[in-house]
């Protein structure tokens, strides 16, 4: 537990006063300005870019992370993939798991954030666009934030303010200790050249070590990334330009590079700081079988925010009340993750002893996981399924 620390506040300034401050209008932020809204309540939503605002991010919204939000996605989605293409190298396997709902919808972030955000202003939310916080206090019965924009005070404060968070920083909270480096390139290629590419999600391992290389087909143009859950262990530029030979991509007509980071492992003292709960990247809350980051973003901002109503605003209320929902759903599952993201990048022999035994019903599996169609947990709850796949019956 960290002190709580001085409310003082410039005499020159008066504060604006707030119920719930959210910092950062991600996936996290804005979808739990959006849970907090319809309520008459006083919410902020601190985004010190001016949406929409480009994310490095492969665009990738799993069909569990769309059926989270209470909003029609279409006007954001460039693509509905109905298909998820596994390709393994060394040995080459390759599974395609297909449905008849979209697995995966394609879209930019820049559009995406913007439309929860605005669904979230519409519910009664206030956005500070183009401010950025500087500092927090956390004090015992309320939460003093310096910002851009001038002093603000809140009830609670929801840091959602992603992998590099000024809030945990501000509030002394541990490093994240798992962050996986990753590169995301938007590349546009000659129509002949990208129609394969277009009809599936195209997932590639045993390529780029201990991680994965994607390709993600947007309206026109694809997200083709590569990353990897060893830090320093690879030089991803130079995995993405082999991963483009063989795809048989040579020089794209256009393409830009964004590089960045995913935490993959929940931040140690994540309960510690009085009145602040933390959700999204900037609570270490991505996948790390997939390195997909928004579904926990979404659930876990729109979990602090139910927290906060149960809590009727009081500190210990609330966050056992966010333990407590984080514990039963995306903790558990994190876990599950966790463990089976070993077997994938840790264990390259027991994966390739699956993939080959077993490779079809694990991407089956894995697709019913990430369409919400059955989650980590419960997959592995069944013991009949699970150890079927294992125990090497069919
Ligand atoms: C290369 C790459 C590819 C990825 N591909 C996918 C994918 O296909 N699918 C998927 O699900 N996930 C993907 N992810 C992960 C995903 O992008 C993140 O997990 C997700 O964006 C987390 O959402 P968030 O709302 O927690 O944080 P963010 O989306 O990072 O949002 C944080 C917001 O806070 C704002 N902010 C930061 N500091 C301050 C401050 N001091 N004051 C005010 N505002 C502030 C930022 O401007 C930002 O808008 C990828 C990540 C990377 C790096």
């Amino acid at each position: 537990m960290i002190r709580p620390g001085p409310t003082a506040i410039p005499s020159s300034e008066k504060p604006i006063e707030l119920d719930v401050a959210i910092v950062g209008a991600g996936p996290a932020g804005a979808a739990a300005a959006l849970a907090l809204g319809g309520r008459g309540l006083g919410i902020g939503l601190i985004e010190k870019a001016v949406p929409p605002r480009y994310k490095t991010c492969g665009g990738g919204v799993l069909r569990r992370a769309v059926a989270l939000l209470p909003l029609d996605l279409r006007a954001a989605v460039e693509r509905e993939c109905f298909a998820a293409e596994l390709v393994h190298h060394r040995p080459d396997m390759r599974f395609v798991c297909r449905r008849d709902r979209p697995v995966i919808s394609m879209l930019m972030r820049d559009r995406f954030d913007h439309l929860i955000t605005t669904a979230a202003q519409q519910a009664g939310a206030r956005l500070f666009a183009g401010t950025t916080v500087l500092d927090v206090s956390p004090g015992p019965n309320d939460v003093l934030l310096d910002s851009s924009a001038g002093p603000m005070r809140a009830r609670f404060v929801i840091a959602a303010d992603g992998a590099n968070s000024v809030v945990a920083r501000k509030t002394r909270r541990p490093e994240l200790r798992h962050v996986v480096p990753a590169l995301e390139c938007e590349v546009t290629l000659p129509p002949e050249a990208m129609a394969p590419l277009l009809h599936a999600a195209r997932f590639d391992f045993g390529f780029v070590p201990s991680g994965y290389a994607w390709v993600f087909p947007k309206r026109d143009h694809l997200s083709i990334g590569v990353g990897t859950t060893r830090r320093g262990a690879a030089d991803l530029p130079a995995y993405y330009r082999r991963y483009l030979d063989l795809l048989g991509i040579g020089q794209p007509l256009r393409e830009e590079r964004h590089g960045f980071v995913i935490p993959c492992r929940p931040r140690d003292g994540l309960f510690g700081a009085p009145r602040v709960l933390f959700a999204g990247d900037a609570a270490g809350f991505a996948d790390p079988v997939t390195a997909e980051g928004i579904t926990g973003g979404i659930l876990s901002g729109q979990l602090a925010a139910r927290a906060i109503l149960e809590g009727n605003f009081a500190e210990l209320a609330v966050k056992r009340a966010y333990r407590d929902l984080l514990q039963q759903s995306l903790l558990a599952e994190l876990r599950v993750a966790r463990c089976l993201a070993w077997v994938l990048y840790d264990c390259p022999r027991l994966r390739i002893g699956l993939l080959r035994r077993h490779g079809q019903q694990l991407s089956e599996l894995m697709t019913q996981i990430v369409t919400g169609e059955t989650s980590y947990a419960a997959a592995v709850r069944r013991p009949g399924n699970y150890l079927k796949l294992f125990r090497g019956s069919s």
